[in-house]
Formats: structure tokens, sequence, C-alpha cells
């Protein structure tokens, strides 16, 4: 864990000495910090979108990589631009998911737009808290379930969302900051992603090649563990 207080600039909210340990806390998400882990999406999307493009090409219509790209630089040109100014973590969410739906064909724009809207539609407040935020992402699964009508175990983003969202409850509610919730979302989405490989897809695309659709890992999966990875590395490097 990163201790450095980085010159106490503070953009990812709180950034109290824990006195029990000594420990750098970050206990809320603030704006400059959401649009931090929005732009680190973005860049991951870009990075890794000839993965995810191989990834949907086994398995789907190989342009979740390309999706991803193009929603994620239509995002940032609408947070990035000067005169959009969020009052509030939720409003920035909310239009992140806002224009994920209008920008992005295919199944995963309404899914990760829906998501995303209903992350922001909950956090209410400027800053959003650990406990917040937990209702949020449950708000957020419950859109992508709804949606998707996927449950887990069915080969989707499902099953690295399903588990990321537990893996941040339990953290928040145990006493950790966001960076502990956040890391530990990223790893159990990322654990979930890999366990998507030996399992046959019942819903999307892939769910039409039967047991041709075991041994890959789920795209959507992917990018999924992709978002809670930026979002843990993001309240690391801040702050
Ligand atoms: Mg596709």
């Amino acid at each position: 864990m990163n201790t450095d207080n980085g010159g106490g600039g503070g953009s990812a909210g709180d950034g109290d000495r824990d006195p029990a340990g000594g420990v750098n806390r970050v206990d809320t998400l603030d704006i400059a910090t959401a649009r931090a882990w929005i732009h680190a999406v973005a860049l991951a999307v870009t990075a890794r979108r000839d993965e995810l493009t191989e990834l949907d090409a086994a398995i789907g219509d190989a342009d979740h990589g390309a999706n991803l790209q193009r929603g994620f630089a239509a995002v940032e040109a609408v947070i990035g631009g000067p005169g959009y100014a969020p009052e509030t973590v939720g409003q920035l969410l909310t239009k992140v998911g806002m224009t994920l739906i209008s920008s992005v064909g295919g199944a995963s724009g309404p899914l990760y737009g829906s998501a995303f809207r209903a992350i922001g539609r909950s956090l209410t407040t400027p800053e959003a808290d650990g406990d917040q935020l937990s209702v949020a992402l449950h708000a957020g699964l419950d859109a992508v379930r709804a949606l998707g009508a996927a449950a887990a175990g069915d080969k989707t983003m499902v099953d690295a969302l399903t588990p990321a969202v537990a893996a941040f409850d339990e953290t928040v509610t145990a006493g950790g900051d966001l960076r502990a919730a956040s890391r530990a979302a990223a790893d159990a989405a990322e654990a979930g992603a890999r366990a998507t490989t030996p399992l046959q897809a019942r819903k999307g695309r892939a769910s039409y090649l039967g047991e041709r659709s075991i041994g890959h890992q789920d795209p959507g999966a992917t990018s999924t563990a992709l978002i809670f990875a930026a979002l843990a590395e993001t309240l690391e490097h801040h702050g």
C-alpha cells in the first residue's frame, strides 16, 4: 500500500493518518478522483484493446475492444471538457453511463452504461464514502443482472462483477478504507474473470457456441476486472 501523502493534493478525498496503523487512509471518493478513475479506464481500454478484441473474436464478434475504446473516448470528450462541472460524484458517474449507452453499440454499451448510471444515481452527495459506494455498486450489479438476465456462472461480466462487489462490501464492513476495498474488488474481479475460462457460456452471443465456448476467458468479465483495477490503481497513486 502506498503511504506517500503525495504532497497533500487531496485528490483522493480524505487523507487522514490512521492512528491505529499509521496508514494513510482514503475514506471518500471525490469528483477529481472519480474523473481520474475514468481517465485510467480510458487509458487501460486503449492499451488492452487488442487483447479484448482477441478474447471477443474467440467466442463473440471481435468488437469488444473497439466498442469500449470508442465509448470511453466519448466519455472523456464529455467529462473532460471545460464546460462540464458536476456537483457530485454521482452526477459524474451518471454522465459516464449515459454517454456509454448513447455511444457504444452491441451489448457492452447498454450493460456498462446501465451499471455506471445506476451507480451514479445512487450517489447523491458531493463525495462518496465506503458504505455509499458499496450500496451503489450493488445497484450497478442489479442493473446489469436485470438487463442481461445473467447469473453467476453464465460466463459473462456478472462473473467478475459479483465477486468484486462482494469483496468491496466485505472490506468496507471490516473497516477497510477505499484503497483496501478497491484492491480487494479488483483482485476478486480478476479471479472471477479468469474463472470464466472453463465455463460454457449460457448468455450472450458466446452461448450460441455451446461447448465450443469452453476454454476462453470471457471478454466482458475481463473488461470488468480492468475497470476495478483502474479504480484500485487510481486510489493507490492519488492522495
Ligand atoms: Mg462483441
